[in-house]
């Protein structure tokens, strides 16, 4: 139960972080419609999948509604995707939320110390 806890914990800051640098990386608009109010975070392969739940490549600035619908609809996000960055880019997305992670605990350490090395750096 405290092991949970823990994880829980740093997955919720992994999550902070890394919206944090994508608001800054990416244009503040929807990368759907182009609106630029109630702006969220929209992942194309579902967050559930860790191997690409914190990768840049996996996510695009999108506003609520879009966001909502790409459950329902998800070919429209994959649609302007494909449209913006070409097939092999989103080939190798896939590819790699097909990565089997070995060790879960270490794949989040890492991803903590990636996203504050950003941030310290500033490079983003
Ligand atoms: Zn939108």
């Amino acid at each position: 139960m405290k092991f949970n806890k823990k994880k829980i914990n740093k997955i919720k800051i992994l999550d902070e972080n890394f919206r944090e640098i994508l608001f800054k990386k990416k244009e503040n608009k929807c990368f759907c419609c182009g609106s630029q109010s109630n702006l969220t975070i929209g992942h194309l392969i579902t967050r559930k999948v860790y191997a690409v739940r914190w990768d840049f490549d996996n996510v695009e600035i999108q506003c609520r509604s879009c966001n909502f619908l790409h459950e329902y609809r998800p070919e429209i996000f994959f649609y302007y995707y494909i449209k913006r960055y070409g097939f092999k880019k989103f080939e190798n997305l896939y590819k790699k939320s097909k990565m089997k992670i070995v060790n879960r605990k270490e794949f989040i350490e890492e991803k903590i110390k990636e996203f504050s090395k950003l941030k310290s750096e500033d490079k983003i």
